[in-house]
């Protein structure tokens, strides 16, 4: 039995500036305390409707399936590949990173032959790389992590679905760190399966994965030979709730999806374009000030992500030490590196509401003043 009473929660007020989450928008706090509603109202049911008609704009594509998976974006990540892989499926998964690693394991665990495409973490791949792996084997999937976080790599996207498609296979797109801060253009890119998460450029809590698919990729899913491996993330199940059916598969947070809606009504308030210039005129200026301050961009300009930065730490400065400084003295977080950029890098994401010029200001002077001692 627990007799001890804990306290209010007073959570510290951070400055969320990390790859993810970011910093919640006051009116996406605000529509999350919204009184809930039954999964079936009426009246929540519209604002599903709404909510998928919103993802389509901030997705670019007219798909008929869009809609938020229940999970963090690692459940969009499964559901992009579940549905379409079928024990002995070749799959190709680029990997530039700890992301593109992870679909490659997923991929796996639903019995595809996978092969990998490597690039040392950082760099990103060219069009001609991968129709070159794709003239050597066919393939019925090739993913692909167009926003690569654990690196701050921005994978160009020209050409790529189009060559996909001439070998006949599907494209999937992480695009977890780039929806709602840098295009993602699904009918254009011609992006069979898309996915993000509602923690980062949307500017929302985590737990919903906004997920879309093309028509050839709905196509190949009626098309499957076996039972989908998942049952949670089975398409086939979860569009009787998200169709025209509207039958009960299971009990979709009503909270996350009135913070989901805020953030996209939010997205489109501002417009696409807008958005993608703040986000990109703010992460020009975190690069101008940390170059000032003598610190080296891990990636090259020309494929630099907007929505989340890698920066060296100097030799001699511990960079964990820094990090915990930035939090406990000035309730800033950014993060450290992963795998092979572990202690070498910091990360710092400016996404959603998090993209502002005055928290760059405030960073960089954070970070002026720790690295002086
Ligand atoms: N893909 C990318 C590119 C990510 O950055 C992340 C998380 O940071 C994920 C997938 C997994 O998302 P989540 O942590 O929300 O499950």
């Amino acid at each position: 039995m627990i007799t001890k009473i804990y306290r209010d929660l007073n959570p510290s007020p951070r400055l969320l500036l990390g790859p993810g989450p970011s910093t919640i928008h006051p009116r996406v706090l605000r529509a999350m305390a919204a009184p809930a509603l039954g999964y079936l109202d009426p009246e929540f049911l519209a604002l599903l409707d709404e909510t998928v008609s919103l993802l389509r704009a901030v997705f670019q594509t007219q798909n008929e399936v869009t809609l938020p998976i229940s999970g963090t974006g690692s459940a969009g990540m499964e559901a992009a590949l579940c549905n379409f892989i079928e024990p002995g499926d070749r799959a190709l998964v680029c990997v530039n990173g700890f992301f593109g690693q992870r679909m490659a394991d997923m991929a796996g665990r639903y019995g595809a032959q996978v092969s990998q495409l490597e690039k040392p973490w950082g760099e990103v791949f060219t069009a001609a790389e991968i129709e070159a792996a794709l003239q050597e084997q066919d393939y019925k999937l090739v993913a692909l992590v167009q926003a690569e976080t654990s690196t701050g790599a921005l994978q160009p996207m020209e050409r790529i679905g189009q060559i996909v498609h001439r070998q006949g296979a599907l494209l999937v797109l992480d695009c977890v760190t780039s929806l709602g801060g840098a295009p993602v253009k699904v009918d254009e890119w011609e992006v069979d399966v898309a996915y993000s998460s509602s923690q980062k450029c949307l500017g929302c809590a985590s737990g919903l994965a906004p997920l879309t698919v093309s028509p050839r990729g709905m196509a190949a899913l009626k098309g499957r030979q076996s039972q989908v491996a998942n049952w949670y993330l089975d398409l086939n199940g979860l569009l009787k709730y998200w169709g025209p059916e509207r039958a009960y598969h299971h009990t979709v947070s009503c909270a996350l999806i009135y913070g989901l809606r805020e953030s996209l009504r939010l997205i489109i308030e501002e417009g696409l374009e807008a958005r993608f210039a703040r986000h990109r005129a703010n992460a020009e200026q975190l690069w101008r000030g940390l170059e000032e301050l003598d610190l080296t961009l891990q990636v090259p300009l020309a494929h630099r992500l907007p929505t989340l930065t890698t920066v060296r730490a100097p030799a001699g400065v511990d960079e964990g030490e820094v990090r915990a400084r930035l939090r406990d003295e000035y309730n800033i977080e950014i993060a450290g590196g992963f795998g092979p950029l572990k202690g070498l890098i910091w990360r710092i994401g400016l996404m959603g509401f998090s993209s502002r010029r005055e928290n760059v200001t405030l960073l960089l002077a954070a970070l002026k003043e720790i690295l002086a001692g």
